[in-house]
């Protein structure tokens, strides 16, 4: 599904110049559920934000089913963001002035469904999420777990094929971090493929395999045994 040819990326700031990510090559298979691990500043989101198309890298290459989209432009990447690729943030990055259905349904407003057919599709994946009782509720009303519940209800309401965490359970206390982990399995076992960032063992642990990068390289790369 993925697949990431000598991919470097550099950060400019001022006239310090950092290589964040330094001639990866990574396959990444439909399915699977990876674990990106690491100290602070070794990478992780510089290639989660590649990954997603968030941003270029300053070498190399990187396909996506099959198709070269380093070169593509703006307009396209947006497309195929919006349409195949999911993102959980640490943060939730949910807006507050609109209720929980209407966050939902911004992941579908620029897609192919129709006005009604969004509703609905809200609705399911509300209904899937637990949050049904909370559709017309704004984020600030709901505990962080709800919160990321809405994010992540966003972020699977298009029906991406890659879905892209990064620290998904940074924020939340361990009970509802453990319930995010569930319903992440459960998407990769349906057969979303997951790439999630993370700090913690025991969440990598989790993951069908293990990237753990230093300094901008793969230091370790493992698959665990079903
Ligand atoms: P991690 O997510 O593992 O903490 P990052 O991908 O955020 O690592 O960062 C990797 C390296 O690139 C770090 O040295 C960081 O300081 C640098 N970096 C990341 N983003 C930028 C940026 N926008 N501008 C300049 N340097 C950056
Ligand atoms: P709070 O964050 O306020 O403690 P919870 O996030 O634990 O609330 O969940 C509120 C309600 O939603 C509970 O009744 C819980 O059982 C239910 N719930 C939580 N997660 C899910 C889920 N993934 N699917 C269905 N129902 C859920």
């Amino acid at each position: 599904m993925i697949e990431l040819q000598q991919l470097t990326k550099r950060h400019r700031a001022g006239d310090v110049e950092t290589t964040a990510l330094d001639a990866i090559d990574l396959h990444i298979e439909a399915g699977e559920y990876l674990a990106v691990t690491g100290p602070s500043g070794c990478g992780k989101s510089t290639l989660l934000g590649l990954l997603g198309l968030l941003d270029r890298p300053t070498s190399g290459r990187y396909l996506l089913e099959g198709e070269d989209v380093t070169q593509h432009p703006e307009r396209q990447l947006a497309a195929i963001r919006r349409g195949r690729i999911g993102f959980v943030f640490q943060s939730f990055n949910l807006v507050d002035e609109m209720t929980v259905a209407a966050n939902v349904q911004l992941a579908l407003r620029y897609g192919p469904l129709p006005e009604k057919a969004q509703r609905l599709r809200v609705a399911e994946v509300l209904e899937r999420l637990g949050l049904s009782h909370r559709a017309a509720h704004h984020p600030s009303q709901l505990s962080g777990g709800q919160q990321q519940r809405v994010a992540i209800a966003r972020a699977i309401a298009a029906r991406p094929a890659l879905l892209l965490a990064d620290e998904p359970t940074g924020n939340l206390d361990s009970a509802h971090g453990s319930e995010v982990m569930r319903l992440l399995r459960e998407l990769n076992d349906e057969g979303t493929t997951l790439v999630m960032v993370t700090h913690s063992a025991e969440h990598a642990a989790l993951a069908s395999r293990t990237v753990r990068l230093l300094d901008g390289r793969v230091l370790v790369d493992a698959t665990v045994a079903a």
